[in-house]
């Protein structure tokens, strides 16, 4: 699945082509211009995902849209050469109005249904809340309320939890296919 049909950089139509890489003939998208040369290498999009903690408590969201019941971390895309843990700053303040005063790296995840890489930490908050539009609400568990979703950032979760010395007990749920919009 792919967004382009047409080359960003002169407008000839996107096809399948053949290519000679080190791990053997691979099909990519690519511009069918030989003059041009474009290759659409579809690269994951590197995002921030941010696991709150405030006076020992883990702050969840879920997303404006999202079914009830979905609470999952604080994320976001970083700007053109932004710090990751700068993203995280950012993106928590814009989201939460929280500070964030510590982070901590909890690991690197692949989004696959996405094509993104969760860049994803924890991070020591203060301050209250206020929700922007893209948030409908957030919610305050105990370190061992915790139920991690067996996807992406739910992995994440595992991990810190598993940090602390925590029993860790997936649930599962469905996909979310409504985004919340930008
Ligand atoms: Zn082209």
């Amino acid at each position: 699945m792919t967004a382009f049909k047409f080359c960003p950089r002169c407008a000839t139509p996107l096809a399948d082509r053949e290519f000679a890489e080190d791990g053997g003939p691979t099909l990519r998208l690519a511009c069918s211009a030989d003059a041009c040369g474009f290759i659409h290498y579809d690269n994951p999009t590197p995002a921030v995902g941010v696991l709150l903690e405030q006076d020992g408590e883990i702050i969840l969201a879920r997303g404006a849209g999202w079914p009830d019941g979905f609470f999952a971390l604080i994320t976001g895309f970083l700007e053109r050469n932004e710090d990751p843990i700068k993203g995280v700053i950012r993106e928590v303040k814009e989201e939460t109005n929280l500070d964030v005063i510590e982070t901590n790296i909890i690991g690197n995840y692949i989004f696959e249904r996405k094509n993104e890489v969760m860049l994803c930490y924890h991070a020591i908050v203060k301050g209250d809340i206020k929700l922007s539009p893209e948030l409908a609400e957030t919610k305050r568990y105990q370190p061992h309320e915790l139920r991690p979703w067996p996807r992406a950032t739910g992995f994440a979760v595992a991990d810190w939890m598993k940090s602390r010395g925590l029993e860790v007990t997936f649930i599962d749920r469905p996909l979310i296919n409504v985004q919340p919009k930008n």
